[in-house]
């Protein structure tokens, strides 16, 4: 298994392995970059086929809060923590404890959160272990569960990939295809419904599945919800789920969702992009829950939803530089993020964008990267 060479690792500033035989734990924290911050990011639980899937998830979800919290205008860096396991199995108050030890060894370089396979009660249990742990509760200043602020983000990101692609961003009568009814997919399904939006739904958890089925979506099998006959594709549940093979069948005009690593690799990004599709890319549309759980740890939470809403202003900068220079949105994207994290280890300050950073709290303060 190759460390350095792997084109996900990408300069990252630290990866670190645990194993605590007591309590099962095998763990990898990584840090990509913390030019603009302490590097925040979900942990996730996963029952990994071994230890170099574990690790290309690790790297690929730390770059991509590096770029998700540069564009969203945040004073934080890119980080992220996978436990390997089935968290209906393995999971424990010793494991969670042991997680939580493993975080607070870094010093604050690295502030958790939850993640697919762990919820607000496990960062309860880590919490107990470190104080560098977010969306822990919303009577603590550390805030609750950020899917709302997902959901939220992704519905103003569609609406802005709706106006680009088909001069209108009403949701009446739009037909969306929504992959996942987790967290996110769920109170996404809800935001679009009560807007007239006809919502189609595709889970491998039926418990997941009826609730969506509850709001008023229309249940449609896994296998067919990529190449289903709608106006928008909306990846609410693993990486990778746009390649080769599913671009080729996508009927969808716009892919706006809230997974993380939509992209089997960036080509893909091209690919949409040649058969004309708008791809809103993940780490912009999907920045809700980070925004919000920044403005939570900094004291100011009426702030967050006028935050959210700039994923749109956002993403609308983006699908025009995209069509000006003839490049995909992901790769402008990607650019943008990269002048912003960049300008700052040239020792040029970020002011433009630099939200709230004089409202840091004392975790952040502690949370420095010398
Ligand atoms: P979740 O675990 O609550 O939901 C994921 C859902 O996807 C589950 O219901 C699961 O059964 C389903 N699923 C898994 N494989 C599937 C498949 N092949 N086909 C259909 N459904 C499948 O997770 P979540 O919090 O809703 O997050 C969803 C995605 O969004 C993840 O990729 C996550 O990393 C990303 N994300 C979440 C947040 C957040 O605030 N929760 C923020 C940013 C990004």
């Amino acid at each position: 298994m190759s460390v350095f060479s792997s084109p996900s690792f990408d300069h990252h500033e630290l990866v670190t392995f645990t194993e605590d035989t007591a309590s099962g734990l095998k763990a990898i924290i990584a840090v990509h970059n913390s030019n603009l911050g302490p590097a925040v990011g979900g942990c996730r639980m996963y029952p990994y086929a071994n230890d170099a899937d574990a690790l290309e998830d690790v790297l690929r979800l730390s770059r991509g809060m590096t770029y998700k919290s540069a564009l969203a205008g945040l004073p934080l860096g890119g980080g992220k923590a996978v436990i390997i396991g089935d968290h209906r199995k393995h999971k424990s108050k010793a494991l969670l404890e042991a997680m939580g030890d493993f975080i607070n060894a870094q010093g604050g370089k690295y502030v958790t959160a939850e993640d697919s396979g762990t919820c607000v009660d496990d960062m309860k249990v880590i919490g107990s272990r470190t104080e560098f742990v977010s969306g822990v509760d919303e009577s603590q200043s550390f805030g609750g569960d950020p899917s709302p602020f997902t959901a939220y983000g992704i519905y103003c990101g569609m609406k802005a990939a709706l106006a680009h692609k088909l001069g209108s961003d009403k949701l009446d009568g739009i037909k969306v295809a929504v992959q996942g009814a987790g967290a996110v997919g769920r109170y996404l399904s809800e935001l679009l419904i009560k807007e007239g939006a006809l919502v189609f739904v595709a889970d491998i958890n039926q418990d997941n599945l009826d609730r969506a089925v509850e709001l008023g979506a229309t249940q449609v099998s896994v296998d067919d919800i990529i190449g289903l006959d709608v106006d928008v594709f909306a990846p609410c549940a693993m990486g990778a789920v746009l390649n080769d093979e599913s671009i080729a069948t996508l009927k969808a005009s716009v892919v706006a969702g809230g997974a993380n690593n939509q992209l089997a690799n960036v080509s893909h990004g091209e690919m949409l992009r040649a058969r004309g599709i708008l791809y809103a890319p993940d780490f912009v549309i999907n920045a809700g829950g980070i925004i919000e759980i920044h403005h939570q740890i900094s004291g100011t939470p009426e702030l967050s939803n006028a935050h959210v809403e700039r994923i749109g202003e956002t993403l609308r900068e983006i699908f025009k530089l995209s069509d000006e220079q003839s490049v995909s949105t992901v790769a402008v994207a990607e650019q943008l993020a990269e002048a912003k994290f960049q300008k700052v280890a040239e020792g040029e300050v970020n002011t433009d964008n630099n939200f709230g950073a004089a409202a840091l709290s004392a975790a952040y303060t502690s949370a420095n990267h010398d």
